[in-house]
């Protein structure tokens, strides 16, 4: 990398930020494609994130990624806001006009979407009811895509039921919480994805009982560390088809860098091979 006045820069931010793997994905494409670009981490301390915004307004960086605990305050940050990052209630990823605007986005549900194309082919996600666990940002995102995808429903399994009614009360008929407990809660499932931020330590929640699952229903866990977590082993010994969470990340990754450079990352960069060699899960 040979960076010079010209380069052109986008990022992410987010607290905390050493652990993002955004950086590792987008300099892969960056050097793939050959284009003189670079994109950086940037750790923010909580209160901060209107001013860093507004700082960028009209200057030299493209874009930026944000992440954890900063999305919600990034879709108020921004002057115009996409359908699908409306419908999440948040943004992952800001574009810097010349003109000094902001401009919002949601990629995590194409991300979603992308992970199931890639790993479970013929999937979709109109062909019967998705089961979620959890009803923070990212389970926000994921119904918003599935709905749109023309998920027939969505049933929320969360710890806290209050939340997934919540959450169920914002998009209407088709959304509705349950409990683990209820019986036929994943009876009929086309697909059921995690998106809890439960550990995975001694404390963590055992995995969910799949026994009600149909055979034919696809899980998903949003974690990708590790690759293969207690949730998608569980479902892989039921016999159901598994996706991880890494091409989700790499699907949300992919409009992003479009965004911020001008052209879709070059399909031949093995990024997900990069990461799961930094990850140490390289076959
Ligand atoms: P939030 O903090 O908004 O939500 C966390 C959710 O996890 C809540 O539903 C919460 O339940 C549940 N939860 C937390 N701890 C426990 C526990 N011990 N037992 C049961 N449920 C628990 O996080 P996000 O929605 O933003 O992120 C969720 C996960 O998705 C994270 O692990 C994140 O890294 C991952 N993610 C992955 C992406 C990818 O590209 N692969 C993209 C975006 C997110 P409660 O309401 O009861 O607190």
């Amino acid at each position: 990398m040979n960076l010079t006045a010209a380069t052109r820069l986008a990022g992410v931010v987010g607290n905390p930020i050493t652990h993002s793997l955004s950086p590792v994905l987008h300099n892969a494409w960056l050097e793939a494609a050959g284009l003189d670009g670079a994109y950086l981490a940037f750790g923010l301390a909580p209160g901060r994130f209107r001013a860093f915004v507004d700082g960028l307004r009209g200057g030299t960086l493209a874009g930026i990624n944000v992440t954890l605990p900063f999305k919600t305050e990034a879709l108020a940050a921004a002057d115009r806001v996409s359908a699908r990052a409306h419908a999440a209630g948040a943004a992952n990823v800001l574009v810097f006009g010349t003109d000094g605007s902001v401009s919002a986005d949601n990629t995590d549900g194409e991300g979603l979407l992308y992970a199931f194309a890639r790993q479970a082919p013929g999937f979709r996600p109109d062909s019967g009811p998705l089961v979620l666990y959890g009803a923070g940002g990212a389970a926000r995102g994921a119904v918003a895509a599935f709905l749109e995808a023309g998920c027939p429903e969505v049933r929320l399994l969360n710890r806290t039921r209050a939340r997934a009614e919540d959450l169920a009360a914002r998009f209407g008929d088709r959304v509705r919480a349950l409990n683990t407990t209820d019986p036929g809660a994943l009876s009929g499932a086309a697909a059921l994805v995690n998106a809890s931020s439960a550990g995975l330590g001694p404390d963590a929640p055992p995995p969910p009982d799949f026994s009600g699952a149909p055979t034919t229903a696809v899980a998903m866990d949003m974690t990708y560390r590790p690759l293969r977590t207690p949730f998608l082993k569980a479902a892989a010994a039921r016999g159901l088809r598994t996706v991880d969470g890494l091409d989700m990340l790499i699907g949300q990754a992919i409009p992003a860098f479009t965004a911020f450079f001008g052209q879709p990352p070059p399909a031949a960069a093995d990024v997900r091979g990069r990461v799961l060699r930094l990850l140490g899960e390289a076959p």
